[in-house]
């Protein structure tokens, strides 16, 4: 295809994915596309896809035909998670052209170039094992807040997990890659950081996820080292952690971001179950009680710390009795918000093995409540900063004359516009 001009994407999914479209839609442009706005019209349309969002069948075929409505003559390629996971079945959808596999979504470009429109999609995917490489990444819908890649995949095996499998094995950026990206996104003006990553705690695998290789000796870089290090580049005013598992949240790291003007008091930690056994069928890699440790240890040290929790309501064997160990404890656990997530059946998993299955409607039963759990806690963990003074970083972004920034402890401010606030820190009194 040698026309093709402009060119417009659609993200499902994580903050990953995001910054990963972000990164392709640059790549694009730099090779002379053209970018557009979704819902206008484009000669290529990418669908970026997340293996975890439910209904991502569903979701897919939607975009498609409404593309297909808008312009049945543009092309309309697939790609991310679950185009790794179900290439065959995507390319049965009427309208897809392209499905192109976690090896080949850098390579949009090329791929479109040698295309032509024909009755049946292209596959372009390989076999999950045989992915390596890292692909930096990052975010600039605006200039406030990018949330930049450092890690891809995972090593783990959780049960009921299909990252691994639509990811591959984890690798990471080189430090010193990750100083140039923060450097030149200094320069452009961003203000804070996200580090992001599948399991960004497992960070310094290098881009083979065989070790970097420094000098004569190949070793492993590692999270701490990272976080180090990114505290020492000038220009950037803060960074958060987006997400780490409790396992690897070492006592050092805890007591490196305590420490830190520029690493914000605010942690991520899926916790999923508050049930040993539960935690045990879901393969994780640690008990609850070395959740509660974590926790302390991070409210000891930074009263002030806001603790988000992702937790799996309904998970196989989740009998009444554990979900209410799970209330219980989160219930206990100084903690600040929850992200709730009602399990859902994925091919392929060892969870499906698991016996008893919950009934659906209980699960969403039991979302509900821990929702409402996550209210309060939110409540009373704002409560608890009122009449503080604290630092916020106002986006820039004019919405209906309101405005939103997060304080350095994630709790949100929204209040009427101000050009001089846009991307800037402000002291704010909560009220
Ligand atoms: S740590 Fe577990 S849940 Fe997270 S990506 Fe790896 S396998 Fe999936």
């Amino acid at each position: 295809m040698a026309t093709a001009q402009t060119v417009a994407f659609h993200t499902l999914g994580c903050k990953l994915n995001y910054a990963e479209t972000s990164s392709i839609s640059r790549l694009m442009e730099n090779e002379g596309f053209e970018k557009r706005e979704f819902t206008d019209h484009a000669d290529v349309y990418v669908i970026n896809t997340c293996s975890v969002t439910e209904n991502a069948d569903k979701e897919c075929r939607q975009l498609v035909r409404r593309i297909q409505r808008k312009a049945p003559e543009s092309f309309v390629v697939i790609t991310g998670c679950y185009a790794q996971l179900k290439p065959k079945e995507i390319a049965e959808i009427p309208g897809v052209d392209l499905v192109l596999g976690a090896a080949e979504k850098f390579n949009i470009a090329q791929h479109i170039r040698e295309l032509s429109k024909g009755d049946s999609a292209k596959i372009c995917s390989c076999d999950i094992g045989e992915v390596t490489g890292f692909n930096t990444s990052y975010s600039l819908a605006d200039r406030t807040r990018t949330f930049l890649k450092v890690q891809d995949g995972c090593d783990y095996n959780c049960s009921f997990c299909t990252i691994p499998m639509a990811r591959g094995k984890s690798r990471s950026d080189l430090i010193q890659n990750v100083v140039t990206n923060v450097e030149e996104l200094a320069q452009k003006g961003t203000k804070e950081i996200v580090l992001t990553g599948i399991n960004l705690g497992d960070f310094g695998k290098g881009p083979d996820g065989a070790g970097v290789t420094i000098g004569m000796n190949s070793r492993e870089e590692n999270f701490y080292e990272l976080i180090q290090t990114l505290d020492k580049v000038e220009g950037i005013d803060r960074y958060r952690i987006s997400s780490i598992e409790p396992n690897l949240l070492s006592d050092e790291i805890i007591r490196f971001v305590a420490g830190s003007n520029k690493f914000m008091p605010h942690f991520h930690i899926p916790l999923q179950s508050g049930s040993n056994q539960v935690l045990g069928a879901m393969r994780r890699r640690y008990k609850r009680e070395l959740y509660a440790d974590r926790v302390q240890l991070i409210k000891s040290l930074m009263p002030d710390c806001a603790i988000g929790v992702d937790v799996i309501v309904g998970f196989p064997g989740e009998t009444d009795e554990l979900f209410k160990e799970t209330f219980d404890f989160l219930h206990s656990l100084d903690i600040s918000y929850l992200h709730v997530f009602t399990y859902s059946e994925r091919a392929n998993t060892l969870a499906l093995d698991i016996e008893p299955v919950v009934p659906m409607q209980v699960r969403h039963e039991r979302n509900k409540t821990l929702r409402n759990l996550s209210y309060m806690k939110m409540q009373y963990f704002t409560a608890q900063h009122q009449g503080q003074t604290r630092k916020v970083l106002f986006e820039d972004h004019n919405k209906n004359g309101m405005m939103e920034g997060y304080t350095d402890n994630y709790i949100r401010i929204s209040t009427p516009y101000r050009a001089e606030w846009a991307n800037n820190i402000v002291d704010w009194k909560l009220q």
